[in-house]
């Protein structure tokens, strides 16, 4: 009896313990749960049918909701508009098929504010397998969101002017590029450079020379259609990449013309930069491309030609890319490289042609150089003496010239039928405008052992376009060293007579183009005439250049020239050429 009472005691307390314990696991789990919901991170609980059951205090902050303004309702109110409807019928099947989903969503904040959120939504099943409750979590993104938008807009975008900058520049027009080729339309792109930026950047300091970008900019977004791309490629350069896809290449150019007339007359308006007006003109370059352009970048510098055309030209105007203009340039890089190969590798000479006195003596000799081009034989300087002097190369090559003549006439001075002959080398402007241009000279003659008295310098004058103290200055230096002057093509340029009065010159040259007319124009004769007597006049010998005729010679002595050369007496020929030819005149 006792027994039976003491088991049943027995299983009370086991029960009792058991209860106790369930009791204890399940305040444990609430409490767990509780802690869980506590969590910084916003948690949401539904039902198997999707009604929200729980929410924590983390997920009140994040949405502005308050438990009794959700729980009973779906999370449908959470909604943004953002995604379209196939985004959460993948989101249901995702969860259907492994009880999971993870991803972006844009959801709504109770203020109606979008914040975007990373959200996992993971399924609670029973013992069969069937989901209790859907619970998801959310992390709040929007930091870094702007972190990485900020991230995007410091690589793709210009910080001054907010522009696209010239990486996102180059990427639109990429895609620009792709799609005309797919479609075969025309698009184009238009690169702008501001003419007098620098200019205004010194005088205006650099503070307004940002705001004058910035307002470029402004006008320039102005000027375009909403699609079209503005960029700022750097400096004061813009590029446009415009949408509009034409039908044909001349459709694009009529396009561009348009626009391009719109975008000088907005630039071409007033700035207004710290209380005063500044003007700045542009130039564009345009260029097209359709199926089989090059890419981006060679677009880009294809309008980036057109571009320098248009400034070389005067700036204030709009310049299309083509490709002979290309070529053009492709020639003048090769032809400079070569140039320097010539310079090394002592490709270049010399040339001769005779000077001769009215009773038909050789005074003298002008030195012309050649380029002995190894494919191309002899280039004559017209292809290479412009391009020198663009590039530079005409200072090395000229203090080559100088340095030869020099050495010829020291050579010369050896034998008798040529020991008195003049030699005229030729001095490029820019030449002539080194500091150091009359010591150059001085040590060629002193190096070479050349009486200085046969040596001629002609000059030209362009040489007198500025600082013309400076120039008359260094012209009496040079005559100090006993050379003497001469005035190259004369007539041809625009020298003003008080100036030539100032000039110390022994000499002008008779531009060749006023010979070869002297007898069928009356102006070129009338020219001919006064240079000679303003040379007369002066006390400087007249020389007149292109005789190519008995007749050309005749009418020339009439106006007393005091020498001749042209084709009609000998052309320019190597140095043995000439020795021969002054030997054969020399014997008896
Ligand atoms: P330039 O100094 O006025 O030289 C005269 C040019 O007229 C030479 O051309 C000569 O060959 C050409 N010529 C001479 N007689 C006649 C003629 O009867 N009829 C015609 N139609 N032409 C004639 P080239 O040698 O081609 O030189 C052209 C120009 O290149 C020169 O004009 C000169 O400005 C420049 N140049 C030549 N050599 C040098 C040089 O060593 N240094 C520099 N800086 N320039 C040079
Ligand atoms: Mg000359
Ligand atoms: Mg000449």
């Amino acid at each position: 009896m006792w027994g039976w009472w003491k088991n049943k005691e027995q299983r009370q307390a086991q029960e009792l313990q058991r209860l106790q314990a369930q009791l204890h696991a399940a305040q444990a789990e609430q409490r767990l749960a509780d802690v869980v919901f506590q969590i910084p991170v916003a948690v949401l609980v539904t039902s198997a049918r999707g009604v929200i059951e729980r929410i924590n205090a983390a997920f009140t902050q994040l949405t502005g909701y308050a438990p009794d303004e959700v729980v009973g309702k779906t999370p449908w109110l959470l909604r943004s508009g953002h995604h379209d409807e196939a985004f959460y019928v993948a989101m249901r099947a995702s969860i259907q098929q492994t009880g999971r989903w993870q991803g972006e969503i844009w959801d709504r904040h109770k203020d109606g504010s979008i914040i975007p959120k990373w959200m996992t939504i993971t399924a609670v099943a029973d013992a069969q397998g069937q989901p209790t409750h859907f619970v998801a979590t959310y992390v709040d993104i929007s930091e870094r969101k702007r972190a990485e938008e900020e991230r995007h807009r410091l690589a793709f975008y210009d910080a001054l002017t907010r522009l696209p900058n010239r990486t996102l520049a180059l990427e639109r027009l990429q895609l620009a590029i792709s799609a005309s080729a797919r479609s075969s339309v025309h698009g184009a792109v238009l690169l702008i450079d501001l003419d007098d930026f620098r200019r205004i950047n010194d005088s205006a300091g650099h503070a307004q020379g940002d705001v004058l970008l910035q307002q470029v900019a402004e006008r320039l977004l102005a000027c375009v259609d909403a699609e079209d791309t503005v960029a700022r490629m750097g400096g004061d350069e813009f590029l446009l990449v415009l949408a509009e896809a034409c039908t044909s290449a001349e459709k694009a150019a009529a396009h561009i013309e348009q626009l391009a007339a719109r975008v000088l007359h907005a630039l071409g308006q007033d700035y207004l930069l710290g209380g005063d007006r500044f003007r700045c003109g542009a130039s564009i370059g345009a260029a097209l491309f359709a199926k089989g352009a090059p890419p981006a970048q060679d677009v880009v510098k294809q309008a980036e030609l057109a571009m320098y055309q248009a400034k070389q030209e005067g700036g204030g105007k709009l310049h299309f890319f083509d490709a002979a203009l290309e070529q053009a340039v492709a020639r003048r890089v090769q032809l400079e490289r070569e140039l320097d190969e010539a310079l090394a590798q002592g490709h270049l000479a010399l040339h001769y042609q005779p000077q001769v006195a009215p009773g038909g003596q050789v005074v003298g000799a002008e030195a012309l150089v050649r380029w002995r081009h190894p494919e191309r034989g002899l280039v004559s300087p017209g292809e290479f003496i412009p391009l020198a002097e663009d590039t530079g190369q005409i200072l090395p090559l000229g203090a080559w010239v100088l340095q030869t003549a020099c050495d010829q006439l020291a050579a010369w001075a050896g034998q008798p039928h040529t020991a008195n002959l003049t030699l005229a080398v030729n001095v490029s402007a820019l030449q002539f405008g080194q500091s150091d241009f009359v010591a150059q000279v001085a040590q060629a003659i002193e190096r070479s052992g050349a009486r200085p008295q046969l040596l001629k310098l002609e000059l030209t004058e362009s040489m007198l376009v500025d600082d013309v103290d400076g120039v008359i200055a260094k012209m009496h230096a040079l005559r100090a060293l006993g050379l003497r002057l001469s005035l190259d093509d004369f007539g041809t340029g625009y020298s003003s007579l008080a100036y030539l009065r100032r000039m110390p010159i022994d000499q002008l040259k008779i531009d060749q183009s006023f010979v070869r007319d002297l007898l069928q124009d009356a102006n070129a004769m009338a020219i001919a005439r006064s240079v000679a007597a303003l040379g007369h006049s002066l006390g400087l010998d007249v020389v007149a250049e292109g005789v190519e005729t008995a007749a050309q010679r005749d009418a020339l002595a009439d106006l007393g020239c005091a020498s001749y050369q042209g084709y009609f007496f000998g052309r320019p020929v190597a140095l043995p050429e000439f020795e021969a030819w002054l030997a054969r005149l020399a014997a008896p």
